[in-house]
């Protein structure tokens, strides 16, 4: 295997996947409506984020922290706890809004109104982080090229959004030209285009006779820790390669049952999570694991 290997954690709590928020199919509006409205417990974050730190530890791991910046103003001290442990934030919007439909694909907000919120949560982690933050994640991984001309020019140097699979298209683009290394996108779209300041990140698939998402997260809840090894164990082959999932993924608590079309969505999560993340960092402990904010060139 050729490749390096970055681990992330997309750090949001249950209240903000689009069947609860920040959708045009949400039961809340927005993160804001959420909170004038919701009267129980919101917390479930916490609690597995802690043991992530801890599992982390445990394999000697340095890893970038996808975080929705509005979890810096409910849950005082834990994003602090990502940082104290040397671990790199990242930019998983401010409110984990969907910035394109996910039927039409056309933009929800112009590309103004992405840059001021985005430019908003920047400034919010790198006040509690005392470093530049470099890298974003498009909340739902619902990405559009325009969004990364965006990034680029408010000082944002990669990306990690782009999923090229068989099974499901969430971007804008039909994305012909992309494998799962990273590259630079071309100007206003996701294929891969030509030097400049802005990397892309996509997430590895395994292909057999179609591209099977392998980058963990909800695959790695639903399909199983086999099949996403194998596809990052064919990433590597190709070149560095990204492993993700949600802190969330390992919480054993029953979240509330609230939302709009996703009524599954957290039927597979806990302690047989963990042991998929376990087995898959295992079985790749042997290979170079690179923290992004330090991949060679950015
Ligand atoms: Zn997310």
């Amino acid at each position: 295997m050729k490749g390096s290997f970055s681990v992330t954690v997309d750090l949001e709590d249950w209240y903000h996947i689009p069947s609860v928020c920040g959708s045009p199919y949400a039961v809340y509006r927005d993160v804001n409506e959420f909170f004038e409205k919701w009267k129980g417990e919101y917390d479930f974050l916490t609690e597995p984020t802690m043991r992530v730190l801890d599992l982390l530890d445990e394999f000697n791991v340095t890893a970038t922290f996808f975080v929705v910046a509005d979890t810096i103003e409910h849950y005082p001290g834990l994003i602090e706890s990502v940082v104290e442990r040397g671990h790199e934030l990242a930019c998983h919007g401010l409110h984990h809004d969907c910035k394109i439909d996910p039927a039409t694909k056309k933009q929800l907000m112009s590309s103004t109104e992405f840059e001021q919120r985005t430019v908003l949560a920047k400034k919010m982690l790198e006040k509690i982080s005392g470093e530049k933050i470099v890298g974003y994640r498009a909340p739902n991984a619902m990405v559009g090229g325009w969004m990364l001309d965006s990034l680029e020019q408010i000082g944002f140097k990669y990306d990690s959004s782009v999923s090229v699979n068989s099974l499901y298209n969430k971007t804008d683009s039909a994305l012909k030209t992309v494998s799962s290394i990273p590259y630079y996108p071309v100007e206003n779209g996701l294929e891969t285009g030509y030097d400049r300041n802005f990397i892309e990140f996509p997430w590895a698939y395994y292909q057999n006779l179609l591209k099977i998402p392998a980058c963990g997260g909800p695959i790695l809840r639903f399909l199983g820790a086999p099949l996403v090894l194998n596809g990052l164990i064919q990433s590597l082959k190709r070149g560095h390669t990204i492993f993700y999932f949600h802190s969330l993924d390992i919480s054993c608590a029953k979240f509330p049952s609230v939302g709009n079309r996703r009524p599954f969505y957290w039927c597979l999560k806990g302690k047989l999570i963990e042991q998929r993340i376990r087995y898959i960092l295992n079985n790749l402990d042997g290979i170079e694991k690179i923290c992004l904010r330090d991949y060679p060139g950015l």
